[in-house]
């Protein structure tokens, strides 16, 4: 397929930006971008997507979700309203997670993947949560992803919330799905193991999860961190913080994704940057619950990997870039922190790096060898638009509701605003069922 006269915004190692540019692939792989003159010429059979009048980037990456918590939207916290961030896991998250049977696992999924391929995310790094029916959810999730045709990574988050025989079927759910996922190869899947936060992980549980991780060959995926409530814990069960923890018990190091550390210090950070564990930031999280703000300047200028994800968030991508870059500059009270280009460099460059672990072929970018993930949007702009100035335009004119086709490994997911893949209105029509008896089995807990 040669997709020609478009707006590319390559990204990459050097990202630029190629008025009325072309981008070549042939089943799951570029194999070349350049001007549509050049590229018609060399590849005069290629069949032919026009892309007159719109901007063709690499798909979007989302380096942490939570595709099971789509049918909180709307729903109704009984009692008070939580006042802070244990409050929000117990009302919310921990009611929501007990109410899943395996098919709202799947139909959750399905919803968030149809509002990522709607909005241009065709990568995304899942973190799932259901208590009461673990064994095969991997696989409930693993279903919706092939049917979508998108890329995911899936984990199952231990946690010592149920008790040891929930801790023991959390271990076995992860260790399982690995282990089926490296006998049977599937392009698009990866895994890793999940954990949910210290403050729910005891020393037994966690040395047994890094034990089987190590065994397994696989990084770990937890949240670290995310409110002050997971320090004081940690100093008072642990006499320690918690990323010391994590080192002690070998959580940390490059195939680890340590989400949010918002509250880590300096010495945190810096055993962070030592072991090369990857850290994702989800801001639009953070502000909901009002956990604080994670210092990412003093990571990424320490050389940490900083990824973007949305914590279960719109799988809109770009809303996070928007808020990322406004987040920092009014923390700091500095319009100088996070200039766009980092906030670029975050999405893609660092994304794609944390997306290795699971993909050997390089994503985020268009340039010869990488993924045919590839995004065309509907954008006009009005003033130049160039190598140097390209980041700005995406946070102040661009958005996902401007993506118009989706491919994801070759395969074209949405073409002009249709979805190819699934049937939107069919899966809509079932989660709205399923939906309603999940808040009834919350009500009643
Ligand atoms: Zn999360």
């Amino acid at each position: 397929m040669l997709i020609i006269n478009g707006s590319v915004i390559t990204f990459g190692a050097t990202p630029r930006v190629i008025p009325g540019g072309a981008v070549y692939y042939q089943d799951d792989i570029i194999l070349d971008v350049g001007s549509t003159a050049e590229l018609t010429r060399r590849y005069p059979h290629a069949e032919r997507l026009d892309a007159t009048g719109k901007v063709v980037m690499p798909g979007l990456i989302c380096a942490h979700t939570h595709f099971y918590g789509a049918f909180a939207r709307g729903m109704a916290i009984p009692g008070e309203a939580p006042s802070n961030f244990l409050e929000i896991l117990e009302r919310l998250w921990w009611k929501i997670d007990q109410a899943l049977t395996l098919e709202d696992c799947q139909y959750s999924a399905l919803i968030c993947l149809i509002d990522a391929i709607r909005h241009g995310c065709t990568t995304l790094i899942d973190h799932h949560a259901s208590p009461n029916a673990i064994d095969g959810s991997l696989d409930a999730i693993a279903e919706a992803v092939r049917q979508a045709g998108v890329r995911a990574s899936l984990c199952y988050e231990v946690s010592d919330r149920h008790g040891e025989a929930g801790a023991r079927a959390g271990i076995a759910e992860n260790a399982r799905f690995i282990r089926w996922l490296q006998q049977n190869p599937q392009p698009l899947l990866g895994a890793s193991f999940g954990l949910h936060a210290s403050l729910t992980l005891s020393e037994e549980t966690l040395a047994a999860c890094v034990a089987e991780a190590r065994a397994l060959g696989v990084g770990l995926h937890i949240h670290v961190a995310e409110d002050m409530a997971d320090q004081r814990d940690c100093l008072k069960k642990h006499n320690m913080r918690v990323v010391e923890r994590l080192e002690k018990f070998g959580v940390l190091g490059p195939q680890t994704i340590a989400v949010h550390c918002v509250h880590v210090d300096g010495y945190e950070r810096e055993t962070l940057r030592a072991t090369r564990t990857h850290v994702t930031h989800q801001p639009r999280s953070n502000m909901n619950n009002a956990v604080g703000v994670a210092d990412v300047p003093d990571m990424l200028h320490r050389g940490i990997n900083v990824a973007l994800g949305n914590d279960g968030f719109s799988n809109n991508m770009f809303v996070e870039m928007h808020v990322a870059y406004l987040l920092h500059k009014l923390h700091a009270r500095d319009p100088r922190i996070m200039p766009a280009d980092q906030v670029m460099r975050m999405a893609f460059a660092n994304n794609a790096r944390l997306a290795r672990l699971f993909w050997d072929r390089p994503l985020g970018a268009l340039e010869p060898g990488a993924a045919a993930d590839i995004i065309l949007l509907d954008y006009h702009p009005f003033t130049p638009l160039t190598d140097g100035n390209f980041p700005w335009h995406i946070i102040f004119g661009m958005d996902g509701s401007q993506v118009t086709h989706t491919i994801c490994n070759g395969q074209m997911l949405m073409c002009d605003r249709r979805l190819l893949t699934l049937d939107e209105a069919a899966i809509v029509a079932r989660a709205r069922e399923l939906a309603k008896a999940v808040w009834q089995r919350v009500a009643a807990m």
